[in-house]
């Protein structure tokens, strides 16, 4: 570990060069809709986050429910290296209940916010101008009681009266606030008049040195990554991201096209972050399985054909001297061309130093079972790929509770008959089966599952993808499952497409079944 990594100052001049970053896959990339994760996802996305060198991680928004309440909480435990960061509205009661969730975080960070733009102090909140600067005094002012690592974000900053924002700003760091952040909520800026807001708050708000200034750009108009680095060209230093940009709407700044643009300009951008590039393609895999969410094939630094040449030309050149068509490696970023890794002679220890370098922190039951798994696959598939044991891991994590097991599967299809499938479940201990037909060997497969556990969730996606080249890769499946506005993904892999479609399936039920007992969150900005 690099000393950037270290526990970072909660204040520093802002004339120095390094930018930390605030990461929020888990609070605002969580709001994507469709993308809730459940708490063991979490975790793991935290894990990830902190070994890769985030300095703060903004786990939930406590006061929403009780399951994000739980997470923030068990993110806070979790993590040993980066600020563990909640988020609570303006009120007394948020702000106490993102207090709570932090006690046991080694540094916790409260991040409160109000709105501040006209539009939304009238409609939104329906307050007066001066209602709103009293509760940001107060809001500070409370959080502080909890921890002197105190964040501040006017909501929808870029839309707000320029005198008011340096009113505003101004009276949370009386309050004693220690980071103001200044979101585009709404996608609304420009880089150039980013630029303009941080300068002038850089120069007309008294003491807004001794804070950190921190960019959250929303991605509505593309622009989310060019008005982050505007905004740390003017000063600002700290950006908040998202990993694979994910957030309402368009989404946020993506974290690493920030951090490898800082990374790869660094002759006209000399700011730095302690971010371990290497970590980026992995991590994007890892949020992107998490969420169901597929990475488009032609985004910045991690997508399929980010470091794809394809025309001739193009080829022969980077054949010549990779520095012709290339500005950064692939192997800068983590992604390794297709690296052979492991075969049916590999054993239990190797497995574990790969699934390490992946990027997992596994139980030791949770090894065993994956070791199994991959065991089982390598004696079905030639080549296992890192892709391979990704998915596999992946799956072993996907399982969500285990009320509802797989024992068996057998599928007819072809055009000779109506497709077949005959399946034996366990359920709560209980051994159960069936034979259904359907419009196809997938309908028949799901008809089965519903006839054996009995559900009204909708069906709302059904993604099927190849885990690496060849006809005999791996299948990994996406489910998602609706009820009662609650929403899940369930994932599987296996080299059988219906085997891996089962396997989705009931993990998408088994989530469902904890979901049931939570609340839906509050739908929150900032
Ligand atoms: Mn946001």
């Amino acid at each position: 570990m690099t000393q950037d990594n270290k526990q970072t100052p909660i204040s520093q001049n802002t004339d120095e060069g390094r930018v930390f970053i605030f990461d929020t896959t888990l609070r605002d990339g969580e709001q994507s809709p469709g993308a809730s994760m459940t708490m063991e996802e979490k975790l793991q996305i935290a894990e990830m986050l902190d070994a890769m060198g985030v300095d703060i991680i903004e786990a939930g928004f406590p006061i929403a429910s009780n399951g994000d309440f739980e997470s923030v909480q068990q993110v806070a435990l979790l993590v040993k290296n980066a600020q563990v960061c909640a988020l609570a509205r303006a009120g007394k009661k948020d702000i106490d209940r993102a207090g709570d969730a932090l006690r046991k975080a080694h540094a916790p960070r409260i991040h409160t916010f109000i709105s501040t733009s006209p539009v939304h102090m009238k409609y939104k909140l329906k307050m007066e101008a001066q209602d709103v600067l009293e509760m940001v005094a107060s809001s500070v002012t409370h959080a502080r009681h909890y921890t002197d690592n105190v964040e501040w974000s006017p909501e929808d900053a870029t839309r707000t009266d320029k005198d008011f924002l340096c009113a505003v700003v101004e009276t949370a760091i009386k309050a004693g606030a220690t980071t103001i952040n200044i979101p585009d909520t709404v996608g609304y800026t420009t880089p150039q008049e980013y630029h303009q807001i941080i300068t002038m708050l850089r120069e007309r708000v008294p003491n807004i040195d001794k804070v950190i200034l921190a960019t959250h750009c929303h991605n509505d108009l593309g622009l989310a990554v060019a008005n982050s680095l505007a905004g740390v060209a003017a000063g600002a230093r700290q950006i908040e991201c998202t990993i694979n940009g994910i957030g309402e709407r368009a989404g946020n700044a993506a974290l690493e096209e920030v951090v490898m643009a800082l990374n790869v300009r660094q002759d006209i951008m000399p700011q730095w972050t302690g971010i371990k590039t290497q970590m980026l393609a992995p991590a994007s895999k890892l949020v992107s399985a998490v969420t169901a969410f597929p990475v488009q094939y032609n985004k910045a630094i991690v997508g399929q054909n980010a470091f794809a040449h394809e025309s001739g030309i193009h080829q022969d050149g980077m054949l010549k001297h990779n520095q012709t068509y290339e500005i950064m490696t692939p192997e800068s970023v983590g992604i390794s061309k297709s690296s052979l890794v492991m075969g049916k002679h590999s054993g239990r220890h190797a497995f574990r130093e790969k699934i390490s370098e992946l990027g997992y922190r596994l139980g030791d039951n949770q090894v065993k079972d994956a070791f199994v798994r991959f065991k089982d696959l390598a004696d079905r598939k030639k080549h296992i790929f890192d892709d391979d044991i990704i998915a596999l891991v992946d799956d072993e994590f996907a399982k969500g509770g285990d009320s509802i097991r797989l024992v068996s599967l057998s599928v007819v299809s072809g055009t000779e008959e109506a497709q077949r499938a005959h399946l034996v479940l366990e359920i709560d201990g209980v051994q159960s089966e069936v034979e259904s037909i359907g419009d196809g060997p997938v309908d028949a497969l799901f008809t089965a599952i519903k006839t054996l556990f009995p559900h009204e969730a909708v069906l709302q996606l059904y993604k099927v993808a190849a885990v690496t080249q060849g006809t005999d890769a791996q299948a990994e499946v996406s489910v998602r499952l609706s009820e009662n506005g609650k929403s899940v993904i369930g994932r599987g892999a296996d080299t059988d497409t219906m085997v891996a479609s089962a396997r989705a399936y009931i993990s998408a039920l088994n989530k469902l079944v904890i979901k049931r007992q939570r609340q839906a969150p509050d739908s929150m900005s900032a």
